[in-house]
């Protein structure tokens, strides 16, 4: 990571703060805090950053709250952070536009892995010829990253896109959840494979009728594929 990757903070418990900065500092990371939720949507107003990591359990204004409204005007990676215990709903939490989440305790160096995974996902691709490309009825454009089947636009998440994004560019290959879990979301390690089942389910929610391009291949994964 080059020294000017800037991550927003969001986090009540100064110990926690503490464990994450000594690693990210380590790394050459520019760390900005904010300690309650109004604070962390201030920051994120005045700063242009790279990355959030987003407490859920917040004073003044909740995680799910800062999450929805950076959402609104940001496709910035997203890490929640949840203590164990705490009423948590990952759909809810994906469904709001965050792109991982975290249960604590966890370890700081996960938290990194996951971060720099993140981060090499958002890197704007943008040099190739095409700017979209058709699968069938459903239009993918890679430089507005829209999404859109019969000229109506499918609002999808970050994660969601970069999914559908991966299956389109490589269709009738089946790939393994795990496969899936390295390529889209840059995991080696760590990552939980009913992950991509989530964003699977909700991907074919969103594309309605058009569910179907996307086939289960029981017991070993997933592709894309217009119906015949
Ligand atoms: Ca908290």
């Amino acid at each position: 990571m080059d020294n000017s990757v800037k991550v927003l903070l969001v986090e009540d418990e100064e110990k926690m703060r503490e464990l994450i900065k000594i690693v990210f500092r380590k790394e050459n990371f520019v760390i900005i805090e904010a300690v309650d939720g109004k604070q962390g949507m201030n920051l994120f107003r005045t700063n242009s950053v790279d990355i959030v990591i987003l407490d859920i359990m917040l004073p003044e204004i909740d995680g799910w709250t800062v999450c929805r409204e950076i959402r609104r005007t940001s496709n910035v990676p997203i890490i929640l952070l949840t203590a164990r215990g705490e009423e948590f709903d990952k759909l809810f939490g994906f469904e709001l536009g965050a792109d991982d989440y975290l249960v604590k305790p966890f370890s700081p160096k996960e938290l990194m892995a996951r971060a720099k995974a993140l981060l090499r996902r958002s890197e704007v691709k943008v040099n190739d010829a095409a700017s979209y490309f058709k699968f069938g009825d459903i239009v993918i454009d890679r430089l507005s990253r829209e999404v859109t089947i019969n000229e109506r636009i499918i609002s999808l998440t970050n994660k969601e896109y970069e999914l559908l994004y991966f299956l389109g560019s490589n269709p009738k290959i089946v790939f393994t959840r795990e496969q899936l879990l390295l390529k889209v979301w840059g995991y080696e390690q760590y990552g939980d494979p009913r992950t991509v089942d989530t964003h699977i389910k909700k991907l074919r929610e969103k594309l309605g009728e058009y569910s179907s391009y996307i086939s289960t291949m029981w017991g070993v994964g997933y592709k894309l594929e217009v119906p015949k």
